[in-house]
């Protein structure tokens, strides 16, 4: 097993391409196709990437960058499924899903900058966004699938 220290990805490569190499290299997963995107999103490519798949999955670590992702996912009808992680929580919701609401609904105004924590500030337990991570995943694979046991925000 190899273990790849953040900060080389950092340092060598972007983290998207350095992702696609490793996982190809030990194929992971020999029928998951990966397309790395160097480049950073936003209002002016976010529809354009968006529309290209069924399933969107919001790994951000920014509150702008969250807003851009749902509201890009409401203009192009695709379900969001978003997860987020900070020190020993995590939080998990399918938004956007056949006419469900989407993250606005839920929090219309952004927040003051300053109100807001992120991991680099408020730390993260380190197996926390793996956890994260792998229930994100199963929603999407959920919500592919065509399965109706979706975590869904209802109101
Ligand atoms: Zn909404």
């Amino acid at each position: 097993m190899w273990f790849v220290p953040h900060v080389w990805i950092n340092v060598l490569r972007m983290k998207c391409v350095l992702i696609t190499f490793l996982t190809s290299h030990f194929r992971l997963n020999s029928s998951v196709e990966y397309v790395p995107y160097q480049m950073m999103l936003n209002p002016m490519n976010a529809l354009q990437l968006i529309q290209q798949y069924d399933v969107i999955a919001d790994c951000s670590d920014n509150v702008p960058t969250r807003y851009l992702i749902n509201d890009a996912c409401v203009a192009a009808h695709k379900p969001l499924v978003s997860a987020s992680a900070l020190r020993w929580e995590g939080q998990l919701t399918v938004y956007n899903h056949n006419g469900g609401p989407c993250y606005r609904c839920l929090f219309p105004v952004p927040p003051p900058v300053e109100t807001v924590t992120n991991c680099a500030d408020g730390g993260v337990l380190g197996i926390v966004p793996g956890i994260m991570g792998c229930m994100q995943a199963l929603e999407v694979l959920k919500i592919a699938s065509g399965m109706a046991c979706i975590l869904l925000l209802e109101f």
